[in-house]
């Protein structure tokens, strides 16, 4: 078994680097698990981010997590491309386990492990990612000025995203799979009150269509069997997300919808020593920025904790 290090950072996106870039500054020698296939998070599957304050020609997610990885490193952050599979965080020292089966062990840890947009499950869908497909308003609603755009979902994010996208593209047409919203009632009339956006109901995406980009996409009626065509160039997918907690069950306090509880304002968990941020923590914003505000914090909790244990 390896020495009992000071912080192990579980998550390597913009709140995983960002805790590792404080922690590492604070000579804490953070120990980041970056996972095994997606090193550098959501934003290695984008394109272009112009909202990340810093980058007025804005920059590419790879390149950004690039350098938020450069960063951590340069002030001795450890990075290691290799997931985590099993923790013990009841105890004073925390164990982590990394597929070799190798135990690790800190005495304080912070779980930044994100979250996973629900997808379609169909082909074209991730190559066409960035190419019209989006799962994120916020951030991509500026790229679809004057366009037709489709938005897949009936709860409130799927109603929110299509208000906003709303004040950029020429038409929303939300498709859902029933005839009724599962959206609260206010987003429902903000969305049935706008004129840019109209509905198709009872329908789900039967193919999404284009070569380099997003030129339409196939309906399919659930209830008749129906097929249509609905010319857009911009689809928002907006069917949910799922924190990745399974690992944490039974330890960590979650919510409802599996998100890690926190004692907000602060990164704390129900466990001593142990401190959640980013998108796994966070149902409300899911910005790179927003992530990265709250790794900083983490950190910052973590090094007062493990000041005072000193
Ligand atoms: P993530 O970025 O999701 O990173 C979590 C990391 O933890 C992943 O690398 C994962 O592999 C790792 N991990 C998970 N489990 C384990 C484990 N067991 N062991 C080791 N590692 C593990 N936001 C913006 O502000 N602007 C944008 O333009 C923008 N565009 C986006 C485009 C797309 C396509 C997507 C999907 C998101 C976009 N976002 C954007 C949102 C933004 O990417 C997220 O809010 C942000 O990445 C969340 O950061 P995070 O650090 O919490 O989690």
């Amino acid at each position: 078994m390896s020495d009992v290090r000071n912080v192990i950072i579980i998550g390597s996106g913009p709140a995983g680097y960002t805790a590792a870039l404080y922690t590492a500054r604070a000579s804490l020698k953070p120990l980041v698990f970056e996972g095994a296939v997606t090193a550098g998070g959501a934003l290695m599957n984008t394109t272009e981010v112009e909202n990340f304050p810093g980058f007025q020609d804005g920059i590419m997610g790879p390149e950004l997590m690039d350098n938020m990885r450069a960063q951590a490193e340069r002030f001795g952050a450890e990075l290691v491309p290799d997931d985590v599979v099993a923790v013990d965080l009841t105890g004073d020292i925390k164990t982590v386990t990394d597929t070799a089966g190798t135990v690790h062990k800190a005495k304080a840890v912070i779980v930044t492990t994100g979250s996973q947009h629900r997808k379609l499950g169909l082909p074209n869908e991730d190559a066409l990612s960035g190419r019209g497909v989006s799962w994120c308003a916020t951030c991509d609603g500026f790229f679809f000025k004057d366009q037709d755009i489709a938005v897949i979902g009936g709860g409130d994010t799927a109603m929110e995203e299509a208000t906003f996208l709303s004040r950029f593209a020429k038409s929303v047409t939300i498709v859902h799979r029933r005839d009724t919203l599962r959206a609260s009632k206010a987003m429902q009339e903000r969305a049935f009150a706008d004129p840019k956006i109209s509905f198709v109901w009872d329908s789900e995406v039967a193919e999404v269509q284009g070569d380099q980009k997003l030129s339409g996409l196939k309906l399919r009626n659930v209830k008749t069997g129906e097929l249509s065509d609905l010319a857009v160039t911009g689809l928002f997918i907006a069917i949910g997300h799922d924190p990745r907690t399974e690992l944490f069950k039974g330890q960590l306090e979650l919510d409802e919808e599996g998100y890690l509880k926190v004692d907000a304002p602060s990164t704390r968990t129900n466990i001593t020593g142990v401190f959640g941020a980013g998108d796994v923590v966070d149902h409300t914003y899911r910005q790179a920025i927003t992530a990265a505000g709250t790794g900083c914090s983490a950190a910052l909790d973590a090094e007062r904790f493990l000041a005072a244990l000193a």
